[in-house]
């Protein structure tokens, strides 16, 4: 009897020592189209001087396991989606070919995490076909049922997207993620609190050398996290939630550096990028 007991807590240990050899991440932000005109600050962050001006990019993160998992958070738009054409995007490379130009193939995604399901962050996710996908169980729910009912506010969201996200969820992809702080992959974890939907989620990668927090439209540009103010109205759906994620945020990283906003294309000047539109996050 003890020596199985001796037995069991040997393998525990040899077991738990596998475990600490931590999955190292690179992180990148990668970028597949941008508007063509700079617009007013005011646009996206309460509060910002009206002559102050910010450039929008849209982007997908890669986060690149040394196990070979290859993770998204988000998944892009594809060109032909009615609402794009508001935004006058120039520049525009299908996030599957940008991730490619990285040595990365669609196929070669293992997992997708959806920070909101605007269509900017995934009306491309069809790209992606062996991807399982991480949702908030509540930003899910609220996107393909309530939204859509009496007194449900379906702004940012398509249909064909909600179609995309049943089929997925059909097709046994669908992960839903039940709340705050909950570590998904080893060393990825997301938290939610910002409301900048219904309960949009932010992530943050465990590198192996320093916390990086990938916020998307937790924070859409870098002027909200400078001053910590509010996303302009129709940001969020609670401006002090808001405020208060950008200040954890910031409690949980070593340099504020790593915290990447959803769409300042300062992320592309603020780091190197490695190819054009692609920024190493280190
Ligand atoms: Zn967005």
């Amino acid at each position: 009897m003890r020596r199985i007991t001796l037995f069991v807590l040997v393998i525990f240990t040899v077991s738990k020592n596998a475990n600490s050899q931590a999955v190292k991440y690179d992180v990148f932000a990668v970028k597949f189209t941008s508007m063509g005109q700079a617009t007013a600050t005011s646009v996206w962050a309460s509060g910002a001087p009206a002559n102050d001006s910010v450039h929008i990019d849209f982007s997908v993160w890669l986060i690149k396991g040394s196990n070979g998992r290859n993770i998204l958070l988000d998944a892009g738009f594809l060109p032909d989606i009615e609402d794009a054409r508001d935004f006058g995007i120039v520049n525009y490379t299908r996030p599957d070919s940008m991730l490619l130009k990285l040595g990365v193939k669609a196929g070669d995604i293992s997992d997708i995490i959806i920070s909101h399901p605007h269509w900017d962050h995934i009306d491309g996710l069809g790209l992606f076909p062996n991807a399982k996908v991480w949702m908030q169980k509540d930003d899910y729910t609220y996107f393909v049922v309530g939204a859509w009912q009496k007194d449900g506010n379906h702004g940012g969201f398509h249909p064909r997207d909600v179609r995309l996200f049943t089929d997925l969820n059909l097709a046994g992809r669908l992960m839903l993620v039940d709340g705050d702080n909950k570590e998904i992959i080893p060393g990825i974890k997301v938290f939610t609190g910002s409301r900048h939907t219904f309960n949009s989620q932010y992530v943050l990668v465990e590198t192996g050398s320093n916390n990086i927090i990938l916020a998307s439209d937790n924070i859409w540009v870098y002027y909200s996290l400078d001053h910590l103010v509010p996303a302009s109205p129709g940001g969020t759906l609670d401006n002090a939630g808001y405020v208060k994620a950008m200040q954890r945020m910031k409690s949980m990283v070593s340099d504020v550096k790593f915290i990447i906003p959803g769409h300042d294309a300062e992320v592309f000047t603020k780091f190197r990028q490695v190819i054009p539109g692609v920024a190493a996050i280190k």
